[in-house]
């Protein structure tokens, strides 16, 4: 596996100190990473302002070293996904599949031209909109997509100009320290530094003078303090938070056919995806016959080390997020909900936690208020279409939702009342390089992806002429 490096100025720099990477399936550490010191950090926002002056100028060449980028990760693949799997947890497969996605992802934002818009014209005068980079930008990940979350801030924040500084979770450095040694050797020195540090790295980053704008992909908590940090010297902020999403499944469903994606998008990956589904609201006319489809899936699955080909589902990432999961399923069950499956920490090493369904449980318990961000699903039976939508929105998330009908039409309408940035119909969220995302409430601040992503990465500059 060999040692890995803090990525700055295009070079392997090491760090005073390191801290140790645990594998979730096995609960040791197997590797260590540099603890980035605010002297580093320095170092990497000076180099990165430095390589702003002469990266922003041609945009032709950003697009040719972005797509060099997108190649090595393609041909690095295979032996980035062993790192990922044993810092991630998720299985191989999962981790292959998920650089190959983020190859992917770079060419389709290398599809997208950056627009100069026409805002009014007449006789005398033409106002055009123009997009400009921001300079050097902050971006603080979390741990449960590593590599596609931070590839989908990358390539858009590099392809119209800026350069960047990117602190990966602690839980999960290795693999983007990895990529970045990979693309110092496509990118100019300074475009892309790679440090790895706690979350005190994460709060120095906030609050540097030359950052001018920082990128989060976190916790609520952690969005508020960073909120409050920039505010401080007016930099600018997107904040990627948590969620709650609702799934709406109505009367007219057939549970056989719809159960299996529903399952997928509340358990894929343990739930630990910020859009997974967490709620699900079944009609009571079909709520026996959905929840033992459910059941019949979650007993299905093989859990274990993601590096086994077997396995369909690693472990959870972390014991603190284990540690919630278990905290919020024993007050689901100390308030009379019945853990139809699963509920329990396996008995062995590693954070093996099995996708638990649980029932008898309605709004006002924690496990249905709060985002549990692991393989626990609340299913809630309704009758009233209308109380339904308002149970779905009296949450503090807004980030994505879902309705489930035949009627699509009817399906339209309901999922345009859910308080989201995502509705869908018959399907939960689809994140796209193409199609903007973002949350409402407290699920965060800003948008990401497609036109409307660069949009989030750009000052806008309104060149007036007289003719
Ligand atoms: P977290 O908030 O604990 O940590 C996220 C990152 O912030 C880490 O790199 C951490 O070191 C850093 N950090 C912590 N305190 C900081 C501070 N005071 N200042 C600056 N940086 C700081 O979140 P997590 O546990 O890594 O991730 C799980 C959460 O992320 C969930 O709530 C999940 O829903 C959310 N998430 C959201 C999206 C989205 O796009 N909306 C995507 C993935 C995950």
């Amino acid at each position: 596996m060999g040692k890995f490096y803090l990525i700055i100025d295009g070079e392997k720099k090491t760090a005073e100190k390191s801290f140790g990477v645990i594998n979730p399936a096995t609960e040791s550490v197997f590797a260590q990473a540099p603890d980035c010191s605010r002297q580093l950090l320095n170092l990497a926002v000076e180099s990165a302002s430095q390589a702003f002056n002469s990266w922003k100028i041609d945009e032709a060449a950003r697009r040719n070293a972005l797509s060099a980028c997108a190649d090595v990760l393609r041909s690095s693949a295979e032996e980035l996904a062993e790192i990922y799997t044993q810092e991630q947890g998720k299985t191989l497969r999962q981790s292959k599949e998920e650089l190959y996605w983020s190859a992917w992802w770079i060419d389709e934002v290398l599809s997208l031209e950056i627009p100069v818009d026409l805002a009014f014209e007449d006789e005398i005068k033409r106002h055009e909109v123009h997009r400009k980079p921001l300079g050097v930008i902050g971006s603080i990940e979390a741990w449960n997509f590593p590599i596609l979350l931070a590839i989908a801030k990358i390539a858009p924040a590099l392809l119209v100009g800026n350069t960047m500084v990117v602190k990966p979770s602690p839980y999960t450095p290795l693999t983007t320290l990895r990529m970045g040694e990979l693309f110092s050797e496509i990118l100019p020195p300074g475009v892309l530094n790679i440090i790895s540090g706690g979350d005190q790295l994460g709060a120095w980053m906030t609050s540097h003078p030359k950052i001018q704008k920082v990128t989060l992909t976190g916790s609520v908590a952690t969005g508020i303090k960073v909120y409050q940090s920039v505010a401080s010297n007016l930099r600018r902020v997107t904040l990627e938070l948590g969620g709650n999403d609702a799934a709406i499944v109505l009367e007219d469903n057939d549970p056989k056919e719809i159960a299996g994606e529903i399952f997928t998008r509340a358990f894929a990956q343990n739930g630990q995806i910020c859009f997974a589904i967490k709620r699900l609201y079944v009609h009571e006319n079909i709520y026996s016959e959905m929840v033992d489809e459910l059941k019949k899936l979650a007993e299905s699955v093989v859990l274990g080390d993601g590096s086994d080909p077997k396995v369909n589902i690693g472990p959870i990432n972390n014991l603190m997020q284990l540690n919630r999961v278990i905290e919020l399923t024993e007050d689901a069950r100390d308030h009379g909900a019945k853990i139809l499956t699963g509920g329990k920490r396996l008995d062995r090493p590693g954070y093996f936690f099995p996708p638990t369904i649980v029932t008898n449980i309605s709004d006002g318990i924690r496990l249905v208020d709060e985002e549990q961000f692991g393989p626990v699903l609340p299913v809630i039976s309704f009758i009233d279409e209308n109380e339904v939508i308002e149970r779905a929105n009296a949450n503090d998330f807004g980030l994505g939702g879902s309705v489930w009908t035949r009627n699509l039409e009817h399906g339209i309408e309901l999922a345009a009342r859910l308080e989201c940035g995502s509705a869908g119909v018959n399907q939960h969220v689809d994140f796209h390089p193409k199609v903007p995302f973002g949350g409402t409430k407290q699920s965060g601040l800003g948008i990401k992806n497609g036109i409307w992503g660069l949009d989030d990465l750009c000052q806008l500059q309104v060149i007036s002429i007289k003719k």
